[in-house]
């Protein structure tokens, strides 16, 4: 079975057992591998309806048919379950050197149902499951967990080449909804909450080890492709740009567009924004490139600060989506306090966009009054402060751990919520790049900006930001293409080099499936229709699909704005491109 093992694992943490079960041909066939098998799984063997954090809710990992190649850009994970933030289908992906080990293991996917009833760290090897006692790592920060997992468990000469260990920290431990699960100490499987469904599990750490490869269908097709890809990145404008600044360099192009969230999403241009921007990490702080293996992209900033009260402190990042959450929307104007407050999310283990949104909302709530903890824009420790006690729960800390649905409601300001199915968005304001309102509205995992990554052809001129109708063909054609990627799990930023050509021919090299775009739109189809399945299983209904109230008022100084009626148009569009009914259900729901 080319590019795929063609087993998974499924571990029960409530017996201690473990069994690997083979999985038919003609599944690979339908979904290829990645995403696709993950949801096939999750649709199949969660029960529907059940709460997230009950031991009943799967979390899947897995990695794709590219991982372990030589395939560029093909070193990342996924990680699968129902989500905690918005109680619908979950997935979330990272990138480092972790992957290449958990494939190593040798299985497509592994299934993590049940709970502990004590800490634990789960070691995987490619025969065999050890339950670790982790009392004692229980409660510490996630960069200590992983390098004490690593020191005690993967020192020894065991034989196995692939050795890496992803972990969750306090955050995720005290349930707060967006945990994340983080790898090679900066890296994260940041959205939707991955982190704090493991920690309900009672699972600190998994600890990954191995020394299988995947069976590829044409070593030599491999092989060429990933010369004729790195021929290809030499001139590309996009991936130079990618090298160079990483992607802090879109503060600069969403700002210019008037996109760029700011003051809680009341205005789309920072006036500081060029002391938050790539120019000023690099020349402020020591900047390197750092990348994932068998990447030649380098997007990844290892950066220490130079001056100031963080001096030494040194972290990977900050990306552009924590510059923006903590940046624009909390209108903080120096980067190094933005990397002091990444690190700060890091090390509790909580993702910085849900993070960002929901201290800049409390900064929303006590300017109107609605609750008493004082904190005001640009309030660097008023915001670390505020960080701390929403990882460890306490205080108004408690109430912003359970999301921004929840508090919302509490503090009565559902009007001014930013969201879509309880999860906060990223830095792309929908009232100037319109089909930004169309992915965010329609996205199965909440308010997410990757599936589509349409910023990238309503910034670089592909379609105009304003154009409405005929918006969703192109816009399918980009979330197809990238469901197919996820389907290898595949870097996104690697999609100006992977055009269908170059997918299919990927797809071909890799697994021997057929490879041409309608085959690969079939598939890319199968899987959005079972994400979808899953999601309505769960109570979606039409109205998840849209967007809060605060994205349909005007920007203050600009007075753009996205009308209801215009995101209705694209909405139906989409749903009839899909070939979904005017609920958005796919045939036979
Ligand atoms: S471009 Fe960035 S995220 Fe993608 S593989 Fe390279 S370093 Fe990792």
């Amino acid at each position: 079975m080319s590019g795929n093992y063609g087993r998974i694992l499924k571990i029960n943490l409530t017996s201690s057992q473990f069994q690997t079960q083979t999985i038919e041909e003609d599944i690979y066939n339908k979904y290829i591998g990645g995403k696709g098998l993950a949801s096939y799984l999750l649709y199949e063997l969660n029960p529907a309806g059940i709460d997230p954090l009950h031991a009943d809710n799967c979390l899947i990992f897995a990695t794709g048919p590219i991982a372990g190649s030589r395939i560029w850009g093909s070193c990342r994970y996924g990680v699968f379950t129902k989500s905690p933030q918005t109680g619908l289908y979950s997935e979330s992906y990272s990138g480092g050197k972790v992957p290449e080990a958990i494939d190593a293991t040798g299985y497509d996917a592994i299934v993590i149902q049940g709970e502990s009833r004590e800490p634990t760290v789960l070691e995987i090897t490619p025969d065999e499951v050890i339950f670790h006692d982790a009392e004692e790592l229980w409660g510490k920060e996630s960069y200590e967990t992983e390098d004490r997992v690593m020191e005690k468990y993967a020192k020894s000469d065991d034989g196995f080449k692939r050795k890496g260990a992803v972990v969750i920290g306090p955050a995720a431990e005290n349930g707060v909804c967006f945990g994340v699960i983080k790898n090679d100490h900066w890296r994260s499987a940041g959205r939707t909450g991955v982190g704090t469904v493991l920690g309900a599990k009672k699972v600190k750490a998994v600890l990954f080890k191995g020394d299988r490869k995947r069976p590829l269908f044409d070593e030599q097709a491999v092989k060429s492709m990933a010369k004729q890809i790195a021929a290809a990145s030499k001139d590309n404008p996009g991936v130079n740009a990618y090298k160079s600044m990483g992607t802090p360099q879109l503060v600069k192009i969403v700002n210019s567009a008037g996109a760029f969230p700011t003051q809680y999403w009341s205005e789309g241009k920072f006036d500081k924004w060029e002391s938050i921007s790539a120019d000023a990490l690099h020349a402020q702080c020591d900047v390197k490139p750092n990348a994932c293996l068998k990447c030649f992209m380098a997007c990844g900033r290892l950066t220490t600060i130079k001056e100031g009260r963080h001096a030494g402190l040194k972290l990977e990042g900050p990306e552009y989506e924590t510059i923006y959450a903590f940046g624009g929307l909390c209108v903080i104007d120096s980067i190094e306090e933005i990397a002091y407050l990444n690190d700060l999310c890091d090390r509790l283990g909580m993702d910085t966009i849900s993070a960002g949104n929901l201290c800049a909302f409390t900064i929303e709530a006590y300017k109107r009054g609605k609750i008493d903890h004082k904190l005001e824009y640009g309030d660097v420790d008023g915001i670390a402060d505020l960080l701390s006690m929403i990882a460890r729960r306490e205080g108004i800390g408690d109430i912003l751990a359970r999301g921004i649905r929840y508090a919302a409601k509490k503090w009565d300001l559902e009007d001014i919520a930013v969201h879509v199915k309880g999860m906060e968005p990223a830095g792309y304001d929908p009232r100037v790049l319109k089909g930004m309102g169309l992915a965010f509205a329609i996205s199965d995992r909440g308010d997410c900006h990757l599936r589509a990554t349409f910023y990238k052809p309503e910034l670089t001129g592909m379609i105009s930001p304003g154009q409405i109708e005929g918006k969703a063909e192109l816009f399918i054609d980009f979330e197809d293409r990238l469901t197919i990627f996820d389907a290898l799990i595949f870097c996104r930023f690697y999609r100006d080099l992977y055009l269908w050509d170059e997918l299919g021919a990927t797809v071909h090299a890799v697994t021997g499936l057929p490879s041409d775009k309608e085959s690969l739109k079939s598939v890319a189809a199968s899987i959005s229709d079972i994400v979808r399945r899953f999601n309505i299983r769960e109570g979606l209904t039409l109205e998840d699909d849209w967007l809060p109230e605060k994205r349909f008022q005007k920007l203050e100084k600009t007075g753009q704005e996205l009308k209801p009626e215009e995101l209705a148009y694209m909405r139906k569009e989409y749903y009839q491109l899909r070939g979904w009914d005017e609920n958005g259900f796919p045939p036979g729901e």
